[in-house]
């Protein structure tokens, strides 16, 4: 089987109160959060998880945040450019992983079926989390379930923040690598001392459809991995790559 290495590209990074990624654990305290790209190395396919997004799109939806580094620097320093990247595996299609995808204009898109049907036309309570203009004219493969994608690299489909949320497990030197196919930090994965004495393993993120569909999807992640790699977790932003 082959063994790969996963670059985290940190695009921009931004405060949020920390109940947004631990649902109703301490609300009122500020967090740091990054936006991703992972670039996925040790396969002739060039393959990236999540398309990104840029500090003005998050603006723009209310969002603060601030730039850290262009998808065409970020990904320089590895010898590639977007246009040579072949497949993006596309975690959700919320704005902060979609909205930077016309950069990448050689690629064919990985979305869960799922989720490509509901993005069509989302409910007004997650509307705004959506803009069709980002992959209205994508090169996409539609995909329903879980697959593998290339040997040693499989997305499982994990719903419940969004319809169809899928999670990139991809085999490493040092085991089983879980990027989530869910909004997350380390502190989703982490019950505070009251969660667990309610018996809660772990919480969920505050943007959800359906909270104990999320939940099993959390606990999943949680009980499969050996490195867990949450989308929004800062501890990525300086960390060149895994493992
Ligand atoms: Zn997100």
């Amino acid at each position: 089987m082959p063994l790969y290495k996963i670059f985290p590209i940190a695009l921009c990074e931004g405060p949020r109160d920390s109940s947004h990624f631990a649902y109703r654990a301490e609300p009122g305290k500020l967090c740091n959060t990054a936006c991703y790209i992972w670039y996925i190395e040790g396969s002739d396919t060039h393959i990236l998880v999540d398309a990104g997004a840029d500090a003005a799109d998050f603006t723009v939806r209310g969002a603060l945040e601030t730039d850290i580094i262009s998808v065409e620097d970020g990904l320089a320093p590895l010898g590639l450019t977007p246009k040579d990247i072949d497949i993006v595996i596309v975690t959700h299609l919320h704005c902060d992983h979609i909205a930077l995808s016309h950069l990448y204009n050689k690629a064919r898109f990985i979305v869960q079926k799922r989720e490509w049907e509901y993005a069509q036309n989302p409910h007004p309570i997650d509307a705004t989390l959506y803009d069709r203009s980002f992959y209205a004219n994508l090169n996409c493969d539609v995909i329903d379930g879980n697959k593998e994608i290339v040997p040693g690299i499989s997305v499982l489909l994990t719903p419940g923040h969004s319809p169809g949320g899928q999670s990139v497990e991809i085999n490493t030197s040092a085991g089983k690598a879980i990027i989530t196919g869910f909004c997350a930090t380390q502190d989703t994965f982490t019950p505070t001392g009251e969660m667990a004495k309610r018996g809660w393993e772990a919480t969920i993120p505050l943007i959800h459809h359906d909270a104990l569909t999320t939940y099993n999807s959390v606990l999943e992640i949680k009980r499969r991995t050996d490195i867990l790699l949450p989308l929004h977790d800062p501890a990525f932003i300086r960390k060149k790559v895994i493992p």
